[in-house]
């Protein structure tokens, strides 16, 4: 299923199964998604896409593409490098990611896989891992590297919590549909020009060990979302560095999941 979560046209906001010839409308799911889905017979039209999970927790993994910490002259990490986004950061397809007004001139975008978590568990085996995962979407771990590196003395959560900065979407597709979450080509787009192009197969850590590992630490609740970290090719890295400025389009793409674009503006 590709679940979407959406406002009509009236501006109700609802769960809905996407109609697969893109039409715009969407079966309505009445209820939640944590549990037994109930898909109805009532079709909406899809006004606005919104982000398709209100994340309880986001989680995100470090350094998890081997040439991606590489490129960033960092060692590869002997297990999950964890650091967490605030909620505040949530957005979904289309919708606008701000420039801060606070300042924040080096804004860096990074493809990333999210897996949403659908049963809570606490020191799930590898093994068990897939039990406990809804599905998977698009993620764009924006990132002010100036906050990032060096006004924070290297705690990432803030340069990585600016509002707008965690564009989620444009659906959550169910395990069954993305049986191999660790062989998928993902890509990100700046203005139509590709600037990350790889596949999940070069993660350091699997969907399964991320899962397993993080649940080690914390109780996993459904609703916690799962950044599995981003390949190479990020904005800061490159000769002469890219930063997102306004009016520029950035889109991530991952094979099964669909398109997620969101354009760029200052905050006012
Ligand atoms: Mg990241």
């Amino acid at each position: 299923m590709k679940i979407v979560r959406f406002q009509t046209l009236q501006g109700e906001e609802l769960y809905g199964i996407a109609d697969r010839e893109g039409t715009g409308r969407a079966r309505v799911i009445q209820g939640g998604i944590y549990d037994d889905i109930m898909v109805t017979d009532r079709v909406e039209t899809v006004a606005n896409l919104l982000p398709p999970v209100l994340p309880v927790n986001i989680l995100c993994i470090g350094l998890n593409y081997g040439k991606h910490a590489r490129e960033t002259n960092i060692a590869y990490p002997e297990s999950p490098v964890l650091f967490v986004k605030t909620t505040n950061t949530v957005i979904g397809h289309d919708a606008p990611i701000m420039l801060p007004a606070a300042g924040a001139d080096q804004v860096d975008y990074e493809a990333e896989l999210a897996v949403v978590i659908g049963r809570r568990g606490k020191n799930i085996t590898v093994a068990e891992a897939s039990d406990h995962i809804l599905g998977y979407t698009c993620a764009n771990d924006v990132s002010a590297r100036d906050w990032q590196i060096f006004k924070q003395k290297k705690q990432w959560a803030r340069g990585k919590s600016f509002d707008t900065f965690c564009p989620l979407g444009p659906c959550l597709v169910t395990k069954d549909e993305l049986p191999d979450p660790d062989n998928l080509p993902i890509r990100l787009m700046l203005n139509g020009t590709v600037m990350q192009d790889a596949n999940t197969a070069d993660m350091i850590f699997d969907v399964a060990s991320i899962v397993s590992d993080l649940s080690r630490s914390m109780t996993l609740e459904p609703g916690t979302v799962i950044l599995t970290g981003t390949p190479e090719g990020v904005g800061f890295t490159r000769e002469p560095p890219v930063f997102l400025r306004e009016g520029d389009r950035v889109t991530v793409s991952i094979e099964g999941i669909g398109d997620l674009s969101n354009p760029v503006i200052r905050e006012a």
